[in-house]
């Protein structure tokens, strides 16, 4: 049993890793601000797992106040989901992000040095990948981006390089996430995005709910199969194992690692609609739109590296994810807050 700190562990994917966590025997630390989350997410993983978890309402951004967290707990690993996550945003209101995003991490490697926390798996994305040269992508395939919120994904991965070239006592390991949908099976737990979704999946099962009139797809002139984009979508429980097969390595003292959390597989944009269609057991209303600025027409991951060194490979399919999105929405029309 291990006593491992999750910042960022009220939101979506933080609470089903705290899930994970919890149910391997480890003792979970949240801290989380709120600031796109509810503290009910906490209370369900709890009644979930039937185990407690301590929680700091707290802003990894204030120093002082994130080091009592340290300073009162004897932490063995440390998972940092926490951080703004909406592309448009970050271009809209890109200091605000440069600002969370990179003195919370800051912050955090501070902390994690003066209390000698040398355990630190990082919420990367593809987002790093930019328009890959091909698919799948590996974890070799050069970095670009093209937007606020990817540039503090890469510039938080280039600060944890440096840094782990001169704090060898350190291991970490980039964890560069493909696309989370679906929820707990519970249906307790799921996305809970404020105001009008940006992603597919959550603007679909809106629709479907009632909320939304109809999905825009948006672009059926790439040169895919059915000329919408392709994405890997990987189950949010999925990918919770992911970040316990990540500490497990961590643990081995691997120094720093890059691995991609994806299934391997791609699915269109219409594909996706069509197994949710499946899920909801009615049609779903679309509409051809217009391409969205910045959306590349494919991006999969290659497993392989993950599934050899951390023996982490994805079990849920796309119906699954489409069936435990469905659950999760139908139960929660209004997310948490009800
Ligand atoms: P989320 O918004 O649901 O969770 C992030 C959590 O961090 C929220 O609970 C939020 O309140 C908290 N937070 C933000 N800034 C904070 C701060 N300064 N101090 C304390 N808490 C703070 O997002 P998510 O989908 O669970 O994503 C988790 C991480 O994974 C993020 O870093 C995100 O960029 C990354 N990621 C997400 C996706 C995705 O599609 N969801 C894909 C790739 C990478
Ligand atoms: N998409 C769409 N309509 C929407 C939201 C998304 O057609 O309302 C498409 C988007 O163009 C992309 C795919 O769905 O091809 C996945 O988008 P999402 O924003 O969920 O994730 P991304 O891969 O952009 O991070």
């Amino acid at each position: 049993m291990k006593k491992i700190l999750v910042t960022g562990g009220a939101g979506y994917i933080g609470s089903h890793t705290v899930l994970a966590l919890l149910e391997k025997g480890h003792e979970v630390i949240i801290v989380d601000n709120f600031s796109n989350s509810n503290p009910e997410s906490i209370r369900r993983v709890e009644k979930i797992s039937g185990k407690k978890v301590k929680l700091y309402t707290c802003d990894c951004c204030n120093l002082d106040e994130f080091a009592t967290v340290f300073k009162e707990n004897k932490l063995d690993a440390v998972i940092h989901f926490a951080g703004l996550k909406a592309v448009g945003e970050s271009v809209s209101i890109p200091l605000k992000y440069y600002q969370n995003n990179l003195i919370s991490t800051l912050n955090l490697l501070e902390l994690m040095k003066q209390y000698h926390v040398y355990n630190l798996a990082f919420s990367s994305s593809a987002t790093v990948y930019g328009e890959p040269k091909s698919v799948p992508i590996f974890e070799d395939f050069d970095l670009h981006v093209s937007n606020p919120y990817g540039r503090t994904k890469l510039m938080i991965e280039d600060i944890l390089r440096d840094f782990s070239k001169v704090n060898p006592q350190f291991n970490i390991a980039l964890l560069r996430y493909f696309n989370p949908i679906g929820a707990h099976a519970s249906g307790l737990i799921g996305e809970d995005p404020n105001g009008i979704p940006n992603n597919l999946v959550p603007y679909i099962t809106q629709v479907a709910v009632g909320k939304l009139k109809e999905l825009g797809v948006f672009g059926n002139d790439y040169p895919t199969p059915d000329g919408t984009c392709i994405r890997d979508y990987i189950h949010v429980c999925d990918l919770a194992e992911g970040h316990v097969c990540a500490l497990d390595k961590l643990f081995t003292n691997c120094g720093l690692v890059t691995y991609n959390l994806g299934t391997g597989n791609g699915y269109s944009v219409l594909e996706v609609l069509r197994a949710m269609e499946k899920a909801v057991g009615k049609p779903i209303p679309y509409a051809f739109k217009p391409r969205r600025e910045g959306d590349i027409p494919a991006c999969f991951a290659s497993p392989e590296k993950a599934y050899k060194e951390i023996g982490f490979k994805a079990k849920y399919s796309i119906d699954d994810m489409a069936r435990d999105a469905w659950n999760w929405q139908k139960n929660n029309p209004q997310g948490y807050a009800k």
